[in-house]
């Protein structure tokens, strides 16, 4: 399928491996020019030399924190008049309900809450002067149903829902759409460390926990990058005006809902 977006320029925060990563290859894929970031330069560079050899786009690195506010200014630099945007940071780590302080707290709702709010308000004045634009936030799957141990993700990626529900049916009179894709279990360096900590905790080897949790998914697997990226991709193509302020679940069944 054609997605007609290609010519268009995205950022795709957090992009050097994992979800990130399988959104920025799918959008280049259709053609779209690229705004790409993530700490680590030489896994950043790495990956975006590969979309360049790949696909042909143009492709834009900038290495930095973008969950502090000069790392958010770096990024917007390289990333005035996008046309698509995909918020992305770390997950925060795992923990017991009565463990977390207000510090704690404070750092998740930065990474996963205040920072896409914050791409949000600088970009989307230039989508809605265009009158086209595309965002899609990654959040999880905790969104619509609580993972214990991830207490600070399921609190921060809520309150982006809301913020995203209210702000969506405010753009979409100007031709931008934004939707939230909700990750289940993928094949990440993420899983891989969340897989680790359950065997430390447990007392199981990586695989026994592994094997586990692909059990408990009716899709009997985790899901892998590109799978997700090409969800990400539809969401930002011409096909996708009319889906405004969802939350889409990418967790092969996983979470066990009628709706
Ligand atoms: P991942 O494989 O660990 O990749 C994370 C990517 O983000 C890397 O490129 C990393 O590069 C970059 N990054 C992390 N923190 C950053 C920061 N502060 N500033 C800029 N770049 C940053 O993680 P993932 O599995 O793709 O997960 C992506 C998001 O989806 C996370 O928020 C995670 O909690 C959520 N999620 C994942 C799953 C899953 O199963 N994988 C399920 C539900 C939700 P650097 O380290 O070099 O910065």
């Amino acid at each position: 399928m054609d997605l007609g977006i290609g010519g268009k320029r995205a950022l795709v925060c957090a992009s050097s491996k994992g979800l990130g990563l399988g959104c920025a290859e799918a959008l280049a894929a259709a053609g779209v020019d690229l705004v790409m970031n993530a700490r680590g330069a030489e896994a950043l560079e790495a990956s975006a030399e590969a979309i360049r050899k790949e696909y042909g786009v143009t492709v834009t690195t900038v290495a930095c924190d973008v969950t502090t506010p000069e790392g958010q200014a770096e990024v917007l630099k390289a990333a005035e008049g996008v046309e698509i945007l995909v918020t992305n940071a770390g997950g925060p780590p795992p923990g017991k309900w009565s463990d977390w302080e207000r510090e704690d707290f404070i750092k998740a709702l930065d990474a996963n809450m205040l920072t896409p709010i914050a791409f949000m308000k600088a970009l989307l004045p230039g989508m809605i002067d265009k009158g086209w634009g595309r965002v899609v936030n990654i959040t999880s799957q905790s969104v619509r149903a609580p993972i214990g141990v991830l207490g600070l993700s399921n609190s921060a990626r809520t309150g982006l829902t809301g913020y995203v529900a209210g702000t969506s049916r405010q753009v979409a009179p100007f031709g931008v759409a934004i939707n939230n894709l909700l990750p289940g279990i993928h094949d990440t360096d993420r899983a891989v460390a969340l897989d680790g900590g359950a065997s430390r905790a447990e007392n199981m080897t990586p695989e026994a926990v592994r094997a586990r949790r692909e059990a408990s998914i009716p899709a009997r697997r985790y899901g892998t990058r590109q799978e997700f990226g090409a969800a990400c991709a539809f969401l930002c193509s011409q096909h996708a005006g009319f889906i405004i302020g969802q939350n889409l679940l990418v967790d092969g069944g996983a979470t066990n809902l009628t709706m």
